[in-house]
């Protein structure tokens, strides 16, 4: 088996696997208990904020445990709107163009709630520019989006520069870091936004939990809550706390920051290895997204005259798992957002397209494994 889908979901590290069995079996109080049991409980959540906190440089009261990235995205982006229409700062929100599902779709409900939007398309060169955010912007604008690293084509987004004008214009400013988690060699510490969040299952912990990051420039700007109960998570998501899932979602974090310089390492290697391998077998291919600003994971290639449903399919067989523009629209046969964002009107583009993303198990011979099978589809295609 050859898994090149990390983008779409990761394998859970077997370390963590038995951080969340312990928490499971030994440490399984309700940490609303008084009891000891219950203390326990509540000291592993106390110490897996803390930490996750401290690796994301956050302060650990900003921080708030999720079902994952798609509900906190809806949170913040719901809560940040509202809370500015309340405060009569205004109604119209500038996001890019290439925002996952669980935040365009959140913005297209703003929308039917009398919210107005402004998307950003990339220009020319496949970059996004401060100055088209800047010129989107109006009297009534309230905050930006835009995420860290595209999921489909792997383009790194200039975050800090947007977020440093979003500050300084008044505007919160939210960004899904989701496919940044662990891939790039910048802190989160100093990023200039409001609200950031992340997925446990893109980096090694389970799937069905995840975080939002909480810390408005403007004290006025409450986050509301999500969820009214028994007042867990400052009583922002009340709820018993998922605490085996958080322990271990906490541990692989660690564990990732602990070899990311190795595992960035062995990417970018990886990225170098695939298009020398592709340059050698001749296939006519080209890089989608924006090449100057390229995550080393995830990588987005149009097969000149192939379409993806028949290289995937091929995959398959062989037992190769990779994915044509990203797993949430991959039922769907709806050509995918974001290249039609990159390309407008190159239908075979958007059709022939494939994403291979990886991770910290991916080698070199898993490439090999990928350019065989690749090899032997265009060399049959060819003979047809
Ligand atoms: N944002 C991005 C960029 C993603 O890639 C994903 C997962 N495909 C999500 C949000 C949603 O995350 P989750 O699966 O935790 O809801």
């Amino acid at each position: 088996m050859v898994y090149l889908d990390y983008a779409a979901t990761s394998p859970v590290r077997p370390e963590v696997v038995t951080k969340i069995q312990q928490v499971l079996q030994e440490n399984y109080g309700n940490p609303s208990s008084t009891y000891r049991l219950g203390k326990n409980a509540k000291m592993e959540l106390m110490q897996a904020r803390q930490d996750f906190a401290n690796i994301l440089g956050v302060d650990s009261h900003s921080l708030y445990f999720t079902s994952g990235a798609t509900e906190s995205n809806n949170w913040a982006l719901r809560s940040q709107a509202h809370q500015a229409r309340k405060l009569g700062l205004g109604n119209h929100i500038v996001a890019s163009a290439i925002e996952h599902p669980s935040v365009k779709n959140v913005l297209k409900h703003l929308e039917s709630q009398g919210f107005e939007v402004s998307y950003i398309n990339p220009d020319a060169s496949g970059q996004f520019k401060l100055t088209d955010f800047q010129a989107a912007s109006k009297a009534n604008t309230i905050g930006w989006t835009a995420m860290a690293v595209n999921n489909e084509v792997g383009a790194i987004l200039p975050i800090r520069e947007l977020g440093q004008a979003a500050k300084e214009l008044g505007y919160w400013f939210h960004v899904d870091t989701v496919q940044a988690i662990g891939h790039l060699d910048w802190s989160f510490a100093d990023l200039p936004c409001t609200s950031f969040v992340g997925s446990g299952h893109k980096f090694q912990a389970p799937k069905g939990i995840g975080f939002l990051v909480y810390q408005p420039f403007q004290k006025e700007m409450v986050l509301e809550p999500l969820l009214y109960g028994g007042g867990q998570e400052a009583s922002k998501r009340s709820g018993t706390e998922n605490i085996p899932y958080i322990a271990g979602m906490s541990h692989a974090l660690t564990l990732m920051q602990a070899d990311l310089d190795q595992v960035l390492k062995q990417h970018q290697d990886l990225s170098r290895y695939l298009f020398d391998q592709m340059d050698q077998t001749g296939i006519d291919y080209e890089s989608n997204g924006d090449s100057d600003h390229q995550a080393a994971h995830i990588h987005n290639l149009w097969l000149k005259g192939i379409p993806a449903s028949q290289v995937l399919i091929q995959m398959d067989l062989a037992g190769i798992y990779l994915s044509a523009g990203s797993a949430c629209s991959a039922g769907s046969i709806q050509p995918s957002a974001v290249l039609q964002a990159y390309y407008p009107g190159q239908e075979d583009r958007w059709q022939e397209s494939i994403r291979i993303s990886f991770g910290r198990e991916t080698s070199r011979a898993d490439i090999d494994q990928f350019i065989k099978v690749l090899s032997e589809l265009v060399h049959r295609k060819r003979q047809k």
